[in-house]
């Protein structure tokens, strides 16, 4: 008998009021304590999917599929539920921490406030809670007295990632929470999210475009591409000897964790990916494509293989 994933998104898509189709049938799940990585290139829909599962996609954007957070539908839930899920079920940490975080209150403050909303400790208790979260994360307890401008980067990444532990969430999503990091930072942050991770055996879901810094981070990877799932599996196999060209191509772009060469334009990759507004007809990467056949510029692709590992490539 198996246990109810964590998460289970079925069949998702986002349509933004643009018609942008940005998310499009994505199927995922994650257990509890799993780390689940999703890559592609900027513009394929990762930070719309993660955005889509708390539901704080702006006004205009039409869901459809069903989000299972411990069994409930995130997409048919009642506001104030919605309210309750939001950083006490799960929590996302977004990748520029200095828009995420409000200018002119202290960190202690800001970090305490979702805790003072959900009540998930006591008024009295909550300074004190804050401190023990900075020294979780690597700050001094002082620096809850401090303002978001005197904190550098890799120290603000640190508090928003603070706050998203806060309220004990069992699901985090960290939306490409390193990439405006320099290298070190950035692999200072990796191991302090996977620490936390592993000792209080929350979901992960973290978003990059870089294949390497996921193969490190996580257990399984999905690659999307266009708003889909173009290829999912075991991290070490997708990154090693990914299926799908797509993949083949984002892993060549990232030999080494944190490579800066290769941090922004992946290598040997000409173009960029469609616009959702006005996707190629058949597979959408085939324009793109150094092996595609003619057939590939009519059929569309459905993910296909095993349970474990599945790509949306007419060569698999
Ligand atoms: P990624 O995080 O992979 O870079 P996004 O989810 O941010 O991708 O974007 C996917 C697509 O959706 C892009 O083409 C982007 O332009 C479009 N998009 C993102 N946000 C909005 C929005 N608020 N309104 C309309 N289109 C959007
Ligand atoms: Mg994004």
């Amino acid at each position: 008998m198996t246990t109810a994933p964590l998460l289970d998104i079925k069949d998702l898509n986002v349509t933004y009021g643009t018609g942008a189709a940005a998310v499009r049938g994505v199927d995922l799940t994650l257990a509890a304590g799993q780390k689940l990585g999703i890559a592609g290139e900027s513009g394929c829909g990762k930070s719309t999917l993660a955005l889509a599962l708390l539901r704080l996609l702006p006004a205009g954007a039409k869901l459809s599929g069903e989000i299972l957070l411990d069994g409930e539908d995130v997409l048919t839930m009642k506001w104030g539920r919605l309210r309750a899920v939001r950083w006490a079920g799960a929590s996302i940490v977004f990748q520029g921490a200095m828009h995420s975080l409000n200018a002119v209150r202290r960190i202690g403050d800001q970090i305490a406030e979702p805790m003072l909303i959900h009540r998930t400790a006591p008024p009295s208790g909550v300074r004190k809670k804050v401190a023990v979260l900075l020294e979780h994360v690597g700050l001094p307890a002082s620096r809850a007295d401090s303002y978001p401008h005197e904190l550098s980067g890799g120290q603000r990444q640190r508090v928003m990632i603070a706050m998203a532990l806060a309220c004990d969430p069992k699901l985090i999503v960290a939306d490409e929470p390193t990439t405006a990091l320099d290298v070190m930072i950035q692999a200072q942050i990796l191991r302090l999210i996977e620490q936390l991770v592993a000792e209080q055996n929350v979901g992960l879901i973290m978003i990059s475009h870089d294949l390497a810094v996921l193969a490190d981070t996580c257990d399984r990877l999905a690659v999307m591409y266009a708003g889909r799932v173009v290829e999912q599996g075991p991290a070490a196999q997708v990154y090693e000897s990914a299926l799908h060209p797509y993949a083949k191509a984002l892993s060549a772009a990232f030999p080494r964790i944190g490579d800066p060469a290769s941090r922004h334009a992946p290598r040997g990759l000409a173009g960029d990916p469609p616009d959702p507004s006005d996707l190629p007809p058949g597979c959408t990467f085939h324009p793109r494509c150094p092996v595609a056949l003619d057939r590939c510029a009519v059929e569309d692709q459905a993910l296909r293989g095993e349970e474990e590992r599945r790509a949306a490539c007419v060569h698999v």
